[in-house]
């Protein structure tokens, strides 16, 4: 089935073309590099960006979505309040949702969570290790029971979030900091998973257990055929 699902990737795409250094670990951008991650497991992907109209994300190509991956940083504030209202509406309808990294300041995870989604950081080169907390969940399929990434931006507890559904993964950081990096939500029929690792200079979605973990996450981020959403005054079924 994992071959019939459609997944859109968004990224602000705006520190590929500021910075050389991140220009040179993703010079055609995150997204094409996640996509090409995600097209190894047999997914129909494509791409969106912030500057395209309605930031590539018209209502057309989001009906075309099963799940929608979100990078963003530096530009939340220039995201659109009606496009993300759109994304709100398909989440609560039952499209998959993976918010990556730095996303947990944009303004559909802060809408989805109902909290600041603050959290401690320090760009620094540590070291994590993310922990498979969660072992028998979809998204550890075909996991070690921890990854290892070598270099990336540390982020820190307290994060401030709602206490996650599923917590798939615990990181370390050799500052002694602890941060969940893997957490499962639903909203209304849609499901979401925030994933921690991916800062821009650091080359963490070339890793193949991080492309493993967006693989895992699509396939179960996917909606499902269950009934449909119908609310507001009805007729009994039955008679007496
Ligand atoms: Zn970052």
């Amino acid at each position: 089935m994992s071959d019939e699902l459609r997944v859109t990737v968004w990224n602000e795409y705006r520190h590929e073309h500021n910075s050389p250094t991140v220009r040179a670990v993703y010079p055609e951008g995150i997204h094409s590099t996640i996509a090409d991650g995600l097209r190894s497991y047999g997914y129909q992907v494509r791409t969106a960006t912030l500057d395209q109209p309605e930031h590539g994300l018209p209502a057309d190509i989001l009906d075309a979505t099963d799940v929608l991956i979100w990078w963003g940083h530096m530009a939340h504030d220039q995201v659109d309040d009606a496009i993300v209202e759109r994304v709100h509406q398909r989440v609560l309808g039952g499209m998959g949702l993976i918010v990556l990294h730095s996303g947990h300041f944009s303004k559909i995870f802060k809408r989805l969570m109902g909290t600041t989604c603050d959290l401690k950081w320090r760009e620094g080169n540590d070291h994590e290790r993310l922990w498979v907390i969660a072992p028998g969940h979809p998204i550890a399929d075909g996991l070690g029971e921890t990854i290892e990434i070598e270099h990336e931006e540390m982020y820190g507890e307290h994060f401030d979030i709602p206490a996650p559904e599923t917590l798939v993964f615990i990181s370390w950081f050799n500052g002694g900091e602890v941060f969940r990096s893997g957490c499962c939500y639903t909203r209304g029929a849609g499901k979401i998973f925030y994933f921690r690792p991916g800062h821009e200079s650091y080359p963490t979605y070339y890793h193949p257990d991080v492309q493993r973990v967006m693989a895992n996450a699509v396939r179960w981020a996917a909606p499902v055929a269950g009934p449909s959403r119908i609310f507001g005054n009805r007729q009994p079924l039955e008679q007496g």
